[in-house]
């Protein structure tokens, strides 16, 4: 039998999946004992190194390091310049608690990591400092909790128009409680919860986008007219000449965070939206930038 990549752009990749250890800052309900209760201790340096360096493969190599929490190795960093300095691809799994300075300092080795949100533990803000910080591409695991199933996708909601380069996976939390008797059970969710993740799940390839639901949090406002795109222009340091029909983008008008999808280039019709609190401030920029063009609203 030969295991090969669902995804076949992949096939060229030698992935080197590494559970440093079991060492962990966080104790989280649903994480049995023997994942973060340090048994194992800390890797010797001198190993690690000589490992990266004498692995010859033929591939394009991939380092996923995970934990415990790996980046309370005190040689993580220089574990990340070194899979570099080899030319590999260097990501990571973590709890997102080491600070933003310590994310910018492992950025410039680092193609991409994946934060878990743990509620108990974490902080939507730091991870947004986190991310907008250090800019490296970022997934983030968002734990399901039952009990606090609407406050993660409205953290997740936060979060994602908060940064730039941040996908969020909604994940649900399976037993694994007791080392000695995990089930993979999935925990129990109401029928209303498991429609979500299973429309999540069915419709979208989580490898290409996040969804989270933002219609009720968002001010929507439709333009239409030859000079749409100019209106757009004063406010927006974003080239629209590159938007296309059917294509979105986020940005910023005048300061205020918005999306806009483009809906048809003949006539000019977008819409924007941003965050409900600031509907009327940006409905306001938008009638003051139309001013020299004259608009009708409806
Ligand atoms: S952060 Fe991860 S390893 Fe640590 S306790 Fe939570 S689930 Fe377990």
């Amino acid at each position: 039998m030969k295991l090969g990549y669902k995804d076949i752009t992949k096939n060229d990749w030698f992935l080197v999946s590494w559970t440093l250890s079991n060492k962990c800052n966080y104790r989280c309900e649903y994480c049995p004992d023997i994942l973060h209760n340090g048994s194992t201790g800390q890797p010797r340096w001198e190993t690690v190194e000589r490992f990266i360096k004498n692995l010859k493969v033929n591939k394009d190599v991939c380092f996923r390091i995970s934990g415990g929490e790996p980046t309370y190795w005190k040689h993580f960093i220089d574990m990340a310049e070194c899979v570099k300095e080899q030319g590999h691809k260097f990501s990571f799994v973590s709890n997102g608690s080491q600070s933003p300075e310590y994310f910018k300092r492992i950025a410039p080795y680092t193609d991409a990591m994946m934060l878990s949100y743990h509620k108990a533990y974490a902080d939507p803000d730091h991870f947004i400092k986190v991310i907008n910080e250090s800019k490296i591409t970022t997934v983030i695991n968002m734990m399901l909790l039952p009990d606090d199933f609407d406050e993660a996708f409205s953290i997740s909601e936060k979060i994602f128009s908060s940064t730039a380069n941040a996908t969020i996976w909604p994940k649900v939390i399976v037993d694994k409680t007791y080392s000695d008797n995990i089930t993979n059970e999935v925990v129990t969710y109401t029928d209303k919860q498991k429609d979500l993740i299973k429309n999540v799940v069915d419709k979208f390839k989580d490898t290409d986008f996040a969804v989270t639901d933002l219609s009720h949090s968002r001010a929507i406002i439709e333009i239409e007219g030859n000079d749409t795109i100019e209106v757009l222009k004063k406010g927006c340091p974003f080239n629209f000449d590159t938007l296309d029909k059917n294509n979105s983008i986020n940005s910023t008008y005048n300061g205020i965070a918005f999306t806009v999808d483009r809906l048809s280039d003949n006539p000019n019709k977008v819409r924007i939206f941003a965050l409900r609190s600031f509907g009327e401030s940006l409905y306001h920029s938008i009638t003051d930038a139309s001013l020299e063009f004259g608009f009708e609203t409806i």
